[in-house]
Formats: C-alpha cells, sequence, structure tokens
C-alpha cells in the first residue's frame, strides 16, 4: 500500500499537462509576460464562471482582500467584522490597510461565521463585513446581506477556499459587493504559483480595483493613487484559463468523494462528519471531521498540549495517511494579535473547533482504493 497524503497536485498536472506545457510554450514564445489579451480574456472567463460582469486579476488571495478593502475605502480607525476560524491572510489584509479585525464566534456546524452574533459586533466604527466561505462551503449569505443592507455595511467574501460553491443557488463571489480569490496551488482552481482575483459587479469599484493593482497608474506614469504592484502573470493566465475549463469536473470529483466518506464515516463512534448546510452547494476544498475529546467537555485553552485529535492525526500518519489541522489556533488567540485583548476562552465554538478538527485526504484524483485505505486507518486509530 501507498502513502496517501493530504494532497496530491501531480496526477492533476498529468492529465493536462500536454495542454499546459504548450500554452505556456506560446506564451514563452510571444514575448509578453504581463498582462495581454490573455490575461483579460481569462478574467473575462473568470467573472463569466462567477456570473458577475467583473473579474480583475492579481498576484494572490491575499493582494485580493488587501485591494478590495483598498477600493471600498476601508482603512484606518475602521472595524472589519470577520471570522477567526480562517487562514491568517483573512485578517492580516485588515490589518494591512490599517483597520481592526473584529472576530466573531463560528457556527458549529458549518465552521462559518455564527451570522446571529454578529449585529452585536457592530459599533460605529464597522464599515464592512468579511465572510469567509471555508472548506468550500458558502457562509450564510442571505443573512449578512440583510444586516450589512440593513447597518450599511460593505461586504467583502473571502472565496479563497471555495471557487464554484453556491449559496441559494448563486456561485459565491457575486453575492458580496465584491468577491475575492485566491489560486494558490492547493485551491480549487490552482496556478503554478502564486494568483488570485476579484470580482465585482460594480464598474466603479472594477475600474478603481485595476488602477490599484497597477501601481495607482491612470495612464502611462501617471499615478493617481498609492497603489501596489500585484497583476497576474501571462503565463499562470494561460495556465488557469485551461484549468477553469476542468473545474467542474474536479469540483463533483470532489463532491462525490465527500460523498462517500460521509456514509463510510458516519456510523463511526468518536467523529463528526461535516455536514452540508441548507441553501448550500459545497465544493469541498476540505473534507474536515471532528475528533471529539472523550469523556468531559474539551478544554478550550487553544494552546494547550495534546489533544486526543493529535493523537489520532499521528498514528494516522503511522499507518501512511497524511491529514491536515485547519486551523490549530484561532486568529484571536495569534501572539500577532494580541494587542487586540482577546482572552482564551472568549470565542469557544471556534476554540473547540481548534482542538477537534481533522481535514482527510481530498483532491479530485483521490481514488476508491485509497479513500477504502483512510476509512480503515481511522477505524484502527479509533480503536
Ligand atoms: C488561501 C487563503 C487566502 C490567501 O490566498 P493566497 O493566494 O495564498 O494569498 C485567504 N483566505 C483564505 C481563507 C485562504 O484559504
Amino acid at each position: 500500500m501507498n502513502n496517501i497524503p493530504p494532497l496530491n497536485l501531480t496526477r492533476q498536472y498529468e492529465m493536462i499537462g500536454e495542454e499546459v506545457s504548450a500554452a505556456v510554450q506560446d506564451v514563452l514564445t510571444s514575448g509578453g509576460y504581463i498582462g495581454g489579451p490573455i490575461v483579460e480574456s481569462f478574467e473575462q472567463q473568470f467573472a463569466n464562471y462567477v456570473g458577475i460582469e467583473h473579474g480583475i486579476a492579481c498576484n494572490s488571495g491575499t493582494d485580493a482582500l488587501y485591494l478590495a478593502l483598498r477600493a471600498l475605502q476601508v482603512g484606518a480607525g475602521d472595524e472589519v467584522i470577520t471570522t477567526p476560524f480562517t487562514f491568517i491572510a483573512t485578517a492580516e489584509a485588515i490589518a494591512a490597510v490599517g483597520a481592526t479585525p473584529v472576530f466573531v464566534d463560528i457556527d458549529p456546524q458549518s465552521f462559518n461565521l455564527d451570522v446571529t452574533q454578529i449585529e452585536a459586533a457592530i459599533t460605529t466604527r464597522t464599515k464592512a463585513i468579511m465572510p469567509v466561505h471555508l472548506f468550500g462551503q458558502a457562509a450564510d449569505m442571505t443573512a449578512i446581506m440583510e444586516i450589512a443592507q440593513k447597518r450599511n455595511l460593505v461586504v467583502i467574501e473571502d472565496c479563497a477556499q471555495a471557487v464554484g460553491a453556491e449559496w441559494s443557488g448563486k456561485k459565491v463571489g457575486s453575492i458580496g459587493h465584491i468577491g475575492c480569490f485566491s489560486f494558490y496551488p492547493s485551491k480549487n482552481l490552482g496556478a503554478c504559483g502564486d494568483g488570485g482575483a476579484i470580482t465585482t459587479k460594480d464598474s466603479a469599484i472594477a475600474a478603481s480595483l485595476r488602477i490599484l493593482r497597477d501601481h495607482g497608474r491612470s495612464s502611462g506614469y501617471y499615478h493617481e493613487v498609492m497603489g501596489v504592484n500585484s497583476r497576474l502573470d501571462t503565463i499562470q493566465a494561460a495556465i488557469l484559463r485551461i484549468k477553469l475549463r476542468y473545474l467542474d469536473q474536479w469540483n463533483n470529483a470532489r463532491r462525490k468523494i465527500a460523498e462517500r466518506y460521509h456514509q463510510r464515516l458516519e456510523p463511526l463512534p468518536g467523529i463528526v462528519i461535516p455536514q452540508e448546510v441548507a441553501g448550500s452547494h459545497s465544493v469541498w476544498n476540505q473534507y474536515t471531521i471532528r475528533i471529539k475529546e472523550k469523556g468531559q467537555q474539551t478544554n478550550t485553552k487553544a494552546s494547550s498540549g495534546t489533544c486526543l485529535r493529535d493523537e489520532v492525526r499521528n498514528q494516522l500518519q503511522q499507518l501512511g495517511i497524511g491529514s491536515a489541522v485547519y486551523y490549530p489556533l484561532p486568529l484571536h488567540l495569534q501572539p500577532v494579535y494580541k494587542d487586540l485583548g482577546y482572552q482564551s476562552g472568549q470565542l469557544p465554538i471556534t476554540e473547540q473547533a481548534a482542538h477537534e478538527v481533522l481535514s482527510l485526504p481530498m483532491f479530485p484524483e483521490l481514488t476508491v482504493e485509497e479513500q477504502e485505505q483512510v476509512v480503515y486507518a481511522l477505524k484502527d486509530c479509533l480503536g
């Protein structure tokens, strides 16, 4: 039996390698390596896929979030409500524009923002809500847009893990004021390097994003605002254009794998399988189970020593099964944010999740045999 990694990107490359090599070769021989018609056509195709007017490519998902905040004029003194159970980039972008992240606890089922707790976190300084569609599943965008409209806030969707996911029949990135995507290789639509994109239906915002990502220039060497260098390389756009054609097929394969995991893992004691909540169509960037602590409630000290989940993870590793923990330390307890003054125990649902989550191997090319191997190993570990 072979070892099974949490993610394997070489199988996908083998499948489309010839197409990708030809497209890269075309870019190399063309001599045009930044911008140009290939980037523009990818932007349009990506916007069409999301079902929205404008797509603006940039250098990464982190930059997409940063540029979105800049375009909506969120800055120093402003507060942005977001989830503490996400990759650091979400809060990093908020801090990078000089604003303050305000963390609201999550819903235990979806791992996404608990929308019933958002309103209580709104102050006179709140400018935006930044929901994250974690692990491929949309946050409750109906509730979030209602709150935003009522309280006059903007909504920036962090869609980094959820390209193709839907909420109430609409693709993520087409519901809020701006959608932000990452093409980091491990995302459902991954480049062969860094990449990102921003989506919006607002032409003025789109125009401002295009200026911000290219040194704030309005034309030539005339610079209107303080911008950055955050463009998508032509080579990456050429690769992404090919991969976009396979995205639905790959997302469907992920859904099948998730279904098989559900069937095989649901009966196992001691674990909780992930739920697709009503209204959401998940694209399963991760298949994340919970390993419940035996006996009494999980101790919520996020920085405490090993928990049952860590033991299971080590045992799986010894059986050749890779897994991952997203995320072991919630953002409100990260050293970098200690000045924000959050205490351990303050966001208990998030802190419990940080102790219990375990992401199993998940990628479209994972075989049935390999999945069975994961299931048997897990059964073994849970005794
Ligand atoms: C990956 C990720 C990002 C950042 O994307 P990069 O392209 O790596 O900068 C932001 N938010 C979330 C939730 C992510 O998973």
